[in-house]
């Protein structure tokens, strides 16, 4: 008996995520995720989605480092040469980051392609590179794992800095200021990261540009990483040799930047002072390249602050539930009056239903609390005349949560709300 050959769809079906994205081909997978160009059905726009499996992140405890990831490309979200991050969508089983697209791919491809560049355009590169990483580290955030891997193209050929899940944020630094986790690449590590050392993150970041400059300019790096100990040693002792075609002020700042003691290495804001990196910066070849004056960075933050911060209030970016926890009850309202307004009505509020009231020294800050649960309100002016205040539960047990406090509180708070956030979902 004949059976008709199965034959395959004249158009394979299309993957539609969350009714938003059809998902198109794979760009690349890395450790724990798998990230696919797709299409916005709503915009047709392209965009990069980045899938992560919650399972096996679990497992391997990436939870932080996914969040850091997010949490610090979110606030960093207004630099040029940053990969922007444009929504975060999860499910029971899965996270989706939805990215900017880097048509371009990665830079680490583009040399193994043409083994080395040309000085103009390696150094168009790296001023991109420094002004991402000045603006980061304005902002106290310091990458540590800056590699060609992680800097991307667009398909003008501007470079886009990603992969920030080794970044270090401001709150995981300990008392003195210092970092301590080692992490990174080793060819692109700093030798005090390496010696588990307490270490500045910036100055970190300033060593693996040296070691990103080398290897735009050689096709290779100064370091070659396959005996650790060795490497190391090399390190410590400067003992790497500049292939001759670097020019004199190439092998000047590399050689700044290499400098195994953190202290007296050169800053990647020094760097930006010298002859070398300013040259072509006024007419660039290559794009949007130009590294931020302070100026211009300072009006990119002022003029974007609201829509950055009113994105921050929606609840694509509520990072709370992106694993499965129990949440504590949490709201936000936006105030019809000042900051000092809002602490105020709160201390009245509090004292009226019976709560121990404490201003925290912020003066922004106030802690209601009773029995073992504590409320707590901030407020914060996001521009001027826009208030926005965040009320959320910081201590006490489930029961006494659903205790009346809360709605106590809310109604009592009406008066001076003009409207409240994610109230459906979070309270
Ligand atoms: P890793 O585990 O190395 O951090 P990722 O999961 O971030 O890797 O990325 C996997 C691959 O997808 C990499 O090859 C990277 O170049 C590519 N990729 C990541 N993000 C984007 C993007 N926004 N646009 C284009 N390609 C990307």
């Amino acid at each position: 008996m004949d059976f008709p050959t199965p034959q395959p769809p004249a158009n394979p079906p299309t993957t539609i995520l969350l009714d938003k994205y059809e998902l198109g081909r794979l760009l690349g997978s890395g450790s724990f995720a798998k990230v696919h160009v797709a299409r916005s059905i709503e915009t047709n726009q392209l965009v990069a989605i980045k899938t992560i499996d919650k399972k096996r992140t679990a497992k391997a405890g990436m939870e932080p480092r996914i969040i850091r990831e997010i949490e610090a490309m979110r606030r960093l979200h207004h630099h040029p040469n940053i990969l922007k991050i444009h929504e975060v969508m999860a499910t029971k089983t899965k996270i989706y980051l939805v990215m900017e697209l880097a048509a371009g791919g990665e830079i680490f491809t583009k040399i193994l392609r043409s083994g080395r560049l040309q000085e103009p355009e390696a150094r168009c590169y790296f001023q991109q590179l420094a002004s991402a990483l000045t603006f980061c580290h304005r902002e106290g955030i310091s990458h540590r794992d800056v590699k060609p891997e992680n800097l991307l193209l667009d398909k003008e050929g501007n470079l886009k800095v990603s992969d920030f899940g080794l970044s270090a944020l401001p709150e995981n630094r300990t008392s003195n200021g210092m970092l301590h986790t080692a992490c990174g690449t080793p060819a692109y590590t700093a030798p005090e990261v390496i010696a588990q050392r307490d270490y500045d993150g910036v100055k970190a970041d300033s060593w693996s540009c040296g070691v990103l400059l080398f290897f735009l300019l050689a096709g290779y790096t100064p370091f070659d990483d396959s005996h650790f100990v060795i490497m190391y040693r090399k390190m410590q002792g400067r003992d790497y040799k500049f292939p001759r075609w670097f020019s004199k002020q190439a092998r000047f700042i590399i050689y700044r930047l290499l400098d195994p003691n953190p202290a007296t290495r050169m800053s990647i804001e020094d760097v930006s002072e010298t002859k070398w990196f300013k040259k072509g910066l006024e007419v660039s070849e290559f794009g949007s390249s130009v590294l931020d004056s302070d100026e211009r960075l300072g009006r990119m933050r002022s003029d974007t602050i609201t829509a950055f911060d009113l994105i921050s209030l929606s609840s694509a970016w509520d990072l709370s539930g992106l694993f499965e926890r129990r949440e504590r009850k949490r709201t936000r309202f936006t105030a019809r009056v000042s900051v000092e307004g809002v602490v105020e009505k709160v201390k009245t509020v509090g004292e009226k239903l019976g709560f121990r009231v404490d201003e925290k020294s912020e003066a922004r800050v106030v802690g209601l609390s009773k029995g073992r649960m504590m409320v707590m309100v901030e407020a914060v002016e996001l521009v001027e005349g826009l208030v926005v205040a965040e009320m959320k539960v910081v201590e006490g047990v489930e029961e006494e949560e659903d205790e009346s406090y809360w709605s106590e509180i809310v109604v009592e708070l009406e008066e001076i709300v003009f409207a409240w956030h994610n109230e459906a979902t979070l309270q």
